[in-house]
């Protein structure tokens, strides 16, 4: 089955090829909006830069597309290493950000090839500023020869790096140049890149999160050993099919997308809801019993490599529950919480028990559910 939005962004590529083979005067339009030339040897944070600054919708979409296929292309090889754009590159960082610096532009420092001896090593802090007027102070030069080096190991097939001989055309310029017509060398790459849904794009709008990320959020729902309604129900977060008033309002179900939970008149999306609505706030989030601290993004998506699995079941639990009883308009209790929870961790350890996981419940579980009155005569604390 054809990817269609592989095959949209391809179509949308080939204008780029366009303008990189043809003379015609629209070019003169397109140079007043972007600088061309730059976004084929700067990195991909050029051009998420450069879109941010286009009024026109019909070239934003153009260099979203291009901005996508930079992401989806995998650098191979030593010649792929070494013509790797140096700057506004998301690998290559000082001070953990991509090298955004007009002396290294001026200096014509725009691949890794540049940076390097004959011998493919790294230039010493002195050489750099010796041959290449380029000045770093040490922990900088630190950081970025960390960055380089862990770059290159995660290229695969490299071999001995020696020196490119110039001119170089990068991988990605050769792309351009390899037909003259249609878009399946586009296409090609961009489809491998399938695994990431369309509400991707959606999200896009609310949070900057890296492709990578992306692909764990969309495995987030089967990670947890947890029931299939909270899968299912983190599945619908993560491809916005959540029932919120937003959504059904959406599909023509109810007549108003607004929270009813706060007097704000807002709509209720999935982050209203379980995240910024201040009566969630009040009720769960900021409540004496419970503190989450950890960010939006890794709350709404269940993610975070930091949190052990109790907490991230805890943290699907709270939403569920948060969205259960909006649903119902029941108003959210943290002594009601507290029962579920009770109720559902009591579950996890029978499952424990049987599967032979009692250490990982003992661990990560069990601490929860003690906190929520297991073992005690008396109801737990509201
Ligand atoms: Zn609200």
């Amino acid at each position: 089955m054809i990817n269609l939005n592989a095959f949209l962004d391809s179509l949308k590529l080939t204008w780029l090829r366009r303008l990189l083979k043809e003379n015609s005067k629209w070019k003169l339009l397109v140079d007043n909006m972007f600088n061309f030339n730059k976004l084929l040897i700067f990195g991909q944070s050029y051009c998420e830069a450069t879109i941010d600054t286009l009024s026109n919708n019909f070239w934003r979409d153009v260099l979203r597309s291009y901005s996508k296929l930079l992401q989806a292309y995998v650098p191979q090889g030593d010649f792929d290493f070494l013509s790797s754009p140096l700057l506004y590159n998301k690998n290559i960082k000082i001070g953990g950000i991509p090298i955004n610096s007009q002396s290294w532009y001026k200096n014509g420092l725009f691949y890794v090839n540049d940076i390097i001896n004959q011998n493919g090593v790294i230039y010493t802090l002195k050489e750099l500023e010796e041959k290449l007027n380029i000045k770093l102070n040490f922990l900088q030069y630190i950081g970025f020869k960390a960055s380089l080096t862990s770059y290159k190991s995660k290229i695969p097939k490299i071999t001995g790096v020696t020196k490119l001989t110039y001119p170089i055309r990068p991988p990605i310029i050769n792309l351009f140049f390899k037909s003259t017509k249609g878009c399946s060398d586009f296409y090609n790459i961009l489809n491998k890149n399938n695994d990431v849904p369309t509400s991707k794009g959606k999200w896009d709008n609310t949070y900057n999160i890296e492709n990578e990320t992306w692909k764990e959020i969309y495995q987030s729902p089967f990670n947890l050993p947890v029931s299939s309604l909270l899968q299912w129900f983190q599945y619908r977060i993560n491809h916005r099919i959540l029932s919120t008033k937003s959504y059904l309002y959406k599909i023509k179900i109810i007549d108003s997308p607004l929270c009813t939970s706060c007097n704000l008149t807002v709509d209720e999306t999935i982050t209203h809801m379980l995240w910024s609505c201040p009566e969630t706030k009040k009720s769960m989030l900021h409540s004496k019993n419970i503190q989450f601290n950890l960010s939006e993004e890794l709350y709404i998506f269940n993610i975070g490599k930091r949190y052990n699995i109790g907490t991230l079941i805890l943290i699907l639990e709270t939403k569920y529950y948060i969205f259960s009883s909006k649903r119902l308009g029941i108003p959210l209790s943290i002594k009601a919480f507290k029962n579920r929870i009770r109720w559902s961790f009591t579950a996890y350890e029978h499952i424990a028990k049987k599967t032979n996981r009692l250490d990982t419940f003992e661990k990560y579980l069990k601490p929860i559910l003690q906190a929520c009155g297991y073992m005690q005569d008396n109801l737990p604390q509201t």
